[in-house]
């Protein structure tokens, strides 16, 4: 394509003029490759955005959503439903722990984190306590790109030219490169104290006036940072101890990228209300679903007189091809073993953090954090640039055949489940290079 035939499309999170002189183009996708316009084959070690985990071009979905767009393509779902969103979430509500029983369809994370904080406030204003309308959210955290989630967000460039009209305020981020430098799975220290520190923000703003906490399990486009250990769980219980809502943020995590269905099961935590995406159609269509507790749904749904209980929901919510996607995406997790696939003790994400750990001494290397199958590679800032390194490196790969993220002076991985030894082989080789070339 010609510069004039990419001039319309005003691309999202991506430097136009760069792309539209150098594009990038991707016209076919199969398992753990990309196709593209020049007929490379490009490994994709992101899974597309974190989402395409049981890698691309699955017959079985791809055939779900064409026969349900043929069946029936569209069903409002205002006062109206079509069974295939009620058999979804009752499967959904089985594979989520603890009360997280009842599911809200979304077209995104960002709409899906909307709806999260809208039931917090919701939650509370059915209970008498209207005036807990502040979120804590956490350094460096993403919570996609509408109002409420760049509030609670915690990167500056995704806010500063819009505001942060959400009462908010924000813990640290739990990145200590003293303390956790080339932590293999959770770092071992400072977790607790971490996790103190929300309440120094309860004091600071009163729990009468707090409505959430939300952080994701595992900060993913902050830069991947695996909690510390201890640190989930004293949040957890801080908010318990305070009458505050805790919402997980599994857009990331959920589906299987931490060796679970749900991080919150792998960290055995439980929130009030979680916020999924991506992995729940494989990339396929777009949808997005909250869990939300039972005692949320009581609160708001069962306790409201006649009438519509919760002013919110989407045209496409629950949408019938999504849906689709998204059963048959939940039967390939189910009967190609990928929920566990990635375990952190298992031998396909042990032979990745052996490989990535293995670059620990490459020049410009300051620091290697995995999890399970969420990877990131940091380095250090060039001088003059700071935030430029992740995008070389990324830009090395790509010519070389593969697809990382760049986050900063950062790149992350977060692979399809279905990554082989082989898979990986490649990655540390094209990493090495990419590293000797700009160091
Ligand atoms: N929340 C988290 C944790 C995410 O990582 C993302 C996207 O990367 C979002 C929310 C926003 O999702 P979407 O881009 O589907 O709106």
């Amino acid at each position: 394509m010609n510069t004039n035939e990419l001039a319309a499309h005003w691309m999202p999170f991506t430097p136009n003029k760069g792309f539209k002189a150098k594009p990038r183009m991707l016209t076919g996708a199969k398992g753990m490759y990309w196709t593209t316009d020049d007929q490379r084959q490009v490994l994709d070690m992101t899974a597309g955005l974190w989402c395409c985990n049981a890698g691309h071009g699955h017959p079985h979905i791809a055939d779900a959503i064409a026969q349900q767009a043929r069946t029936l393509d569209y069903a409002p779902c205002f006062g109206f439903g079509h069974p295939l969103s009620f058999e979804l979430s009752e499967r959904l509500a089985k594979l989520a722990p603890g009360n997280l029983n009842k599911v809200f369809y979304t077209n995104s994370g960002s709409e899906s984190v909307e709806t999260a904080m809208k039931m917090a406030l919701a939650y509370h204003h059915a209970q008498g306590n209207g005036g807990k309308q502040l979120f804590i959210g956490r350094e460096r955290g993403y919570h996609g790109v509408n109002f409420g989630g760049i509030s609670v967000g915690g990167l500056t460039n995704n806010h500063k030219a819009f505001g942060q009209w959400i009462p908010n305020d924000h813990l640290s981020h739990t990145q200590d490169l003293e303390l956790n430098a080339f932590s293999r799975g959770l770092p071992l220290h400072g977790g607790v104290e971490k996790a103190n520190e929300l309440e120094k923000l309860i004091k600071r703003h009163d729990a009468s006036r707090i409505a959430a906490v939300i952080i994701e399990p595992i900060t993913g486009a902050g830069g991947v940072l695996p909690p510390p250990l201890g640190y989930l769980k004293r949040i957890r219980e801080i908010c318990d101890q305070h009458g505050i809502l805790l919402i997980f943020d599994e857009v990331i995590c959920g589906f299987g990228r931490t060796g679970d269905v749900f991080a919150s099961q792998t960290f055995d935590v439980v929130p009030d209300i979680m916020t999924t995406a991506k992995g729940l159609t494989n990339g396929a269509a777009p949808m997005g679903a909250v869990l939300a507790g039972d005692h949320i749904y009581e609160a708001v749904v069962e306790g409201a007189g006649s009438g519509v209980e919760f002013f919110h929901g989407y045209t496409y919510s629950a949408h019938p091809l999504a849906c689709a996607a998204a059963m048959a995406t939940l039967d390939v997790y189910e009967q190609e073993g990928l929920y566990q696939r990635g375990a952190a003790d298992g031998e396909i994400a042990r032979y990745l953090e052996q490989g990535l750990h293995s670059l620990k001494g490459l020049p410009g290397v300051v620091d290697v954090r995995n999890y399970s199958l969420i990877a990131a590679v940091e380095f250090e800032p060039r001088s003059g640039q700071p935030g430029a390194t992740g995008g070389l490196i990324q830009t090395a790969a790509w010519e070389q055949g593969m697809m990382l993220r760049s986050l900063g002076d950062a790149i992350a991985m977060s692979p399809p489940l279905i990554i082989e030894k082989q898979h990986v082989d490649q990655t540390i080789g094209i990493l090495e290079r990419s590293i000797k070339q700009h160091f």
